[in-house]
């Protein structure tokens, strides 16, 4: 069966910062858009708040690529949610913003004031930050993301970004390394010995709903055609099936979402797999009115929890886990699951207990190896 492959983006030019031209990934900019206009800027537009954009100023903002220094640390824990289980996990930061356009991405509240899309420039800062990190804490095992501000793969067909650092990564003994995508662009990974160190992480939904609020993205089938080829190229799978979404017949579409995940590869290989429900504050909602006011995910009914993000009603949540679990344990017996951003009591209402620390989840989402 082909598979259809997803659209490139349509950048309209790339701005580069002053200084940033000596950078590999300058390079291959260059190299993958040879039509697109370059051009030089002092420094970075704030993007969302550009005055010549009037109506979607988020939207616009994603159509200039921006190539800048970043001048801060690229390593830190991810700052999971106030009162949830924390996975214990570590995000590197190589680039801001992302060229697709999900309904409820929570980066249109996260970055409103800075929305510009950069990719960093120093790859070589990055590098020596993080190894310095790593070569203090031999005994320690990070399980590193890099999809917290952006998606790992998307612009991965333009910048090589990834490219750049999975020989580093490869090389450590104590780190994994997530790159979590909604996107096919894993042509570049495919050239490169993983060495059991870099997990590929899809997150899924339908494809009823990925027709509806995941513009812009790979479509069910092509993501896990890309899953398969990782696979194959030895690289470690996850799946994070979240944000899930209630719906009249969501049963029948999240069932035949995991049969055909389940059958497209081999789970025995995957390292992780992770669930969470729709998760919104009420800022990020009044965004996706104005931004996206068809979308469905507007009017299902919502509580607030105790860290600002409004959720379905809690038994509903246990429900919908349940569901999920069940399902994925009829086709993969032993993978390991934990939930995204969930209350203790949500955890132990479907799993029948709940980590003790956040260590405790991060230990037991570290491979075998460990
Ligand atoms: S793929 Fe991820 S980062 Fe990109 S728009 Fe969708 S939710 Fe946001």
């Amino acid at each position: 069966m082909t598979v259809a492959k997803m659209a490139p983006f349509r950048f309209e030019e790339v701005a580069v910062e002053q200084g940033a031209e000596s950078s590999p990934i300058y390079r291959n900019l260059r190299r993958s858009l040879p039509d697109l206009p370059f051009r030089s800027v002092a420094d970075v537009a704030p993007g969302a708040n550009a005055a010549s954009v009037s109506g979607d100023r988020f939207g616009a903002a994603k159509r200039t690529l921006y190539l800048t220094r970043h001048k801060g640390d690229f390593f830190k824990k991810c700052p999971g949610s106030e009162g949830q289980v924390c996975c214990n996990y570590f995000v590197i930061n190589f680039a801001s913003n992302c060229p697709m356009d999900c309904s409820y991405c929570y980066l249109q509240e996260y970055l409103a004031d800075n929305a510009s899309l950069k990719v960093f420039s120093n790859v070589e800062d990055l590098i020596q930050e993080a190894d310095r990190t790593l070569a203090r804490h031999r005994g320690v095992f990070f399980r590193i993301g890099t999809g917290e501000i952006t998606d790992s793969l998307a612009l991965e067909p333009y910048t090589g970004m990834v490219g750049e650092l999975i020989p580093y990564f490869a090389a450590q003994p104590n780190v994994l390394l997530e790159l979590k995508t909604k996107s096919d662009c894993v042509e570049s990974l495919l050239k490169l010995d993983p060495k059991g160190r870099i997990v590929v992480a899809w997150s899924m939904n339908p494809q009823p709903v990925i027709d509806l609020d995941e513009h812009g993205t790979a479509s069910l089938s092509a993501r896990l055609a890309a899953a398969r080829r990782c696979q194959d190229g030895g690289y470690r799978l996850g799946f994070h099936f979240d944000p899930m979404i209630e719906y009249p017949g969501w049963e029948s579409d999240y069932h035949s979402m995991l049969e055909q995940t389940f059958e497209a590869i081999d789970w025995r290989k995957l390292s992780w797999v992770s669930l969470g429900v729709l998760r919104q504050t009420p800022g990020l909602k009044r965004t996706m009115r104005e931004r996206f006011p068809r979308s469905a995910l507007l009017t299902g009914e919502q509580v607030l929890c105790p860290d600002g993000k409004l959720r379905y009603f809690q038994p509903l949540r246990v429900e919908m886990y349940r569901k999920m679990v069940g399902w994925i344990r009829r086709a993969a017996p032993t993978v390991k699951i934990y939930l995204c951003m969930e209350s203790r009591e949500v955890w132990e209402q479907v799993f029948g207990f709940a980590p003790s620390c956040e260590k405790d989840l991060g230990n037991q989402m570290a491979p075998d190896f460990h």
